[in-house]
Order: C-alpha cells, then sequence, then structure tokens
C-alpha cells in the first residue's frame, strides 16, 4: 500500500511551509485539497504539478473510500486543507479513520496551526489549555456551551470567522464575566494584531474593526490574572496554579 502524509499548510503567510512538506507535495501522485483552487495557488507559488482531487466536508466519506481505494493500489497520497493543519476544525478525520482501518500506513507532517501559533504568544504554560474550535453559530447552544465552561480552570481557546467574532466576544463577556483575554487576529499576514485586554475592550476593539479578519481568542479563567512585571517567583507561582504542575 502507498502512505498517506498529512500535511500542514500555510494559514496567511507562504513562507510557513515546511521543507519537507514541500518536498512530500512534490514526490505524492496525488493531494487530496479541500479545495483544489485553492491549493492550486500554493502549488503554483512553488511550482509543483502534483494533481489534485477535492476532498471537502461534504464528500469526506464517499471521497475517503475513494482515496483509501488509491491508497491500496500504491498511490501515496497528500491530505491538505485550506490553511493549517488538517483535522482541526477542517476536513480530514474521516479519511484517516478509514486509512487506519484499511492498516494504511499514514505520516502527519508537523507544520503551522493557528491553535498553536496563537498558543506560543500567549504565555500559558503547555497543557492548561481546551480548545473549543468553531462555538456554534446559533446563539442558544452558542450561549450553552459557554455556560458549561464557567468553572473551566483551563484558559478557553475559540477559533471564529470575522462575520462572527463580535457574536463570541459578546457572548463570552456576557456569561464568562469581564476575563483577560487574548485575540490574535490575522496571524503571519501583514494586518496581524494582538491584543490582550478585557474581554469588555476586545469586543469594543472588535466593533471598531473594518476588516475583522481570522481570529483566534484566549480567554483566561475566572480568577487568573497575569502578574505583572518581572517578579519570577510570583509568575512561577501563577504558571503551578494554571497548569496543574
Ligand atoms: N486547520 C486550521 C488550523 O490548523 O489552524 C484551522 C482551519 S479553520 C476552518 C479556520 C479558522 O482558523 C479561522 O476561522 C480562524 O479562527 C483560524 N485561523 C486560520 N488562519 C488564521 C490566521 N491567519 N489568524 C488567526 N486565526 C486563523
Amino acid at each position: 500500500a502507498g502512505t498517506l502524509y498529512i500535511v500542514a499548510t500555510p494559514i496567511g503567510n507562504l513562507e510557513d511551509i515546511t521543507l519537507r512538506a514541500l518536498r512530500i507535495l512534490k514526490e505524492v501522485d496525488l493531494i487530496a485539497a479541500e479545495d483544489t483552487r485553492h491549493t492550486r495557488k500554493l502549488l503554483n507559488h512553488f511550482a509543483i504539478h502534483t494533481r489534485l482531487l477535492s476532498y471537502y466536508r461534504e464528500k469526506e466519506m464517499d471521497r475517503g473510500r475513494e482515496i483509501v481505494a488509491r491508497l491500496q493500489a500504491g498511490e501515496n497520497v497528500a491530505l491538505v486543507s485550506d490553511a493549517g493543519t488538517p483535522g482541526i476544525s477542517d476536513p480530514g478525520a474521516v479519511l484517516v479513520r478509514l486509512a487506519r482501518q484499511a492498516g494504511i500506513p499514514m505520516v502527519p507532517l508537523p507544520g503551522p496551526s493557528a491553535l498553536t501559533t496563537a498558543l506560543s504568544v500567549a504565555g500559558l504554560e503547555p497543557g492548561s489549555f481546551l480548545f473549543l474550535g468553531f462555538l456554534p453559530s446559533q446563539k442558544s447552544p452558542r450561549r450553552k456551551i459557554l455556560t458549561s465552561l464557567i468553572s473551566s480552570e483551563y484558559s478557553l481557546v475559540f477559533y471564529e470567522a470575522p462575520q462572527r467574532i463580535e457574536g463570541l466576544l459578546a457572548d463570552a463577556l456576557d456569561i464568562l464575566g469581564d476575563r483577560l483575554a487574548l485575540w490574535a487576529r490575522e496571524l503571519s499576514k501583514s494586518y496581524e494584531e494582538l491584543r490582550e485586554a478585557p474581554l469588555s475592550e476586545l469586543q469594543a476593539l472588535a466593533a471598531e474593526r473594518q476588516n475583522k479578519g481570522e481570529s483566534v481568542v484566549i480567554i483566561h479563567p475566572g480568577t487568573a490574572r497575569v502578574p505583572e512585571g518581572d517578579n519570577m517567583e510570583e509568575l512561577l507561582c501563577w504558571y503551578r496554579d494554571h497548569s496543574g504542575l
């Protein structure tokens, strides 16, 4: 059988692709892509001419079976999504499960994700966050999930699309209170913006912004206050309290 490579691609800045990702995308027989037009632009930029097959949410099962059949016939396949790491709030899970059931070797290539990029600048101890991805777009289930998170001791990480960021910040403020949060916007792009502030300030800022961009929001636990200044002792205590160490 061939090998299924799960390949992370840039989240905005085309320079953020690994040498290994470029080599694998060049060498495989087929690239399964969430949106072939989108991926074609990436491939053109790097003069890669590998064949593309679309693999998107609504067709995950059908296309997944088709791709597994090709892998069984000996083809090597790379899976990519529009941005970042496949399977992280993106299609990929169905193909990975089908391939595992079929005993196909799989190789995940490390690379960009909006999740790890935002976390890297949040100043949290690793292991002390809860990733929620996208909350439901409808108000009532969204508020229900936020309510269930009120007493979480972990920092909460959300993805949000431009048209819904104000709604997320407003509901979070209303339900979780005016907590400290990091809004990471347009990571790796020319309008990248990182703001750590109470949710009320971030909400006001979001209302002002014309182009709201793609966002990751990290909301700290209710009782957490990141210590000011350079008091190392205090900082370490804070880490210990919020990382379960
Ligand atoms: N698989 C991707 C990953 O590994 O990050 C996530 C795909 S998900 C469909 C798209 C969401 O990821 C966006 O709505 C936004 O919340 C986040 N995202 C993607 N690119 C981003 C960027 N450049 N800056 C901030 N957030 C981003």
